[in-house]
């Protein structure tokens, strides 16, 4: 784990100490690692390695069956779709069998923050009276987005955005060229998983480049094109949230660039390779304006969390977008 030494010095001192909470959150962005650092978690806990300190091995066979999903005690719910409140159920009611082979019964919850409330209550219970044996790791974007009551009685690991030249250097260790890992380092938001996957996947930045292109076509299109441009991409992307998520992902850190560049700051923009168009944009719209367009971008996302209709969301967003003024 390379950029989150806190959050795994914090985790080896609690298992040091047998002080293992029932409940851990771990909260962050997507792609920041969080479910790595879930099973880095489960496989410590369960490691065979003597002595303690040297756990996780990555080695021993409980380290090795979780690597490969296949540990018996390691129950993974939630990563393709929100939990609902039976699953939650049925994971408690696996959990709080007698381990098979580990240490501990450990359940990871991914995207915990997606279940409905009444589906997150469903954890107080275990957690008020919880099995020595029973772990549960939850995983969600936010600490503000779990009940206060469930959240309360877990330890909490915030993961943060990982630096710039952490995540260039680890792409060059990893074989990237400097320019190439410059770019993916600056786009990355801190997020070492992503710029792994996108220094091995070409079409992760070619997806970029055709979104930053429509964004731009956007801007410079009247009312009529734009709504045309928005019913396209609900076409494409409407139904697939995860990729709709990205989009407005790619779109944001753009407008996060030209703010930044209407206040003339000297931090260097995410999307280098578009400088040149980011400071004309920059140049002919006032920082509100880029403000405005950035925090109805924000807005989209937090509101494709919610049940909100694809389509309306990209009118109203490109409508909100600067250029028609004139
Ligand atoms: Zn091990």
């Amino acid at each position: 784990m390379i950029g989150n030494e806190r959050a795994v010095a914090f985790l080896r001192r609690s298992l040091a100490y047998g002080r293992n909470r029932q409940a851990t959150l771990i909260t962050g962005s997507p792609a920041l690692g969080k479910m790595r650092l879930g099973l880095a978690f489960a496989r410590a806990l369960n490691c065979e390695m003597e002595p303690l300190g040297q756990r996780p091995c990555f080695n021993c066979q409980a380290c090795d069956a979780i690597s490969r999903g296949s540990h018996p005690d390691l129950i993974v719910a939630g990563a393709d779709a929100p939990l609902k409140i039976n699953e939650i159920r049925n994971v408690l009611r696996l959990l709080a069998l007698k381990p098979y082979s580990g240490r501990y019964r450990i359940a990871i919850l991914d995207d915990f923050h997606l279940a409905a409330p009444l589906a997150q209550d469903a954890l107080l219970k275990t957690l008020e009276e919880p099995a020595p044996h029973a772990i549960m790791i939850l995983l969600a974007t936010s600490a503000e987005r779990v009940l206060p009551t469930i959240r309360s009685r877990a330890q909490q690991i915030p993961l943060r955005p990982i630096p710039q030249q952490l995540i260039k250097n680890q792409l060059v260790v990893s074989g990237c060229d400097e320019e190439r890992a410059e770019l993916i380092a600056g786009l990355s938001g801190g997020r070492m998983g992503w710029a792994l996957a996108a220094a091995g996947d070409e079409a992760l930045l070619a997806f970029r480049q055709e979104t930053l292109d429509t964004l731009s076509k956007v801007i410079a299109g009247t009312r009529l094109p734009r709504i045309r441009m928005s019913d396209e991409l609900n076409r494409r992307a409407g139904r697939d949230k995860a990729q709709l998520r990205n989009v407005l992902e790619i779109w944001q850190s753009y407008w996060r660039d030209v703010l930044l560049m209407c206040y003339d700051s000297p931090v260097k923009p995410c999307n280098v390779d578009r400088r040149a168009e980011i400071r004309a944009l920059a140049g002919r719209i006032s920082a509100e304006t880029a403000r405005a367009a950035l925090e109805a971008t924000a807005g989209a996302l937090g509101a494709l969390d919610t049940n909100a209709n694809p389509r309306l969301l990209l009118d109203a967003l490109f409508l909100t977008y600067p250029g028609l003024e004139a």
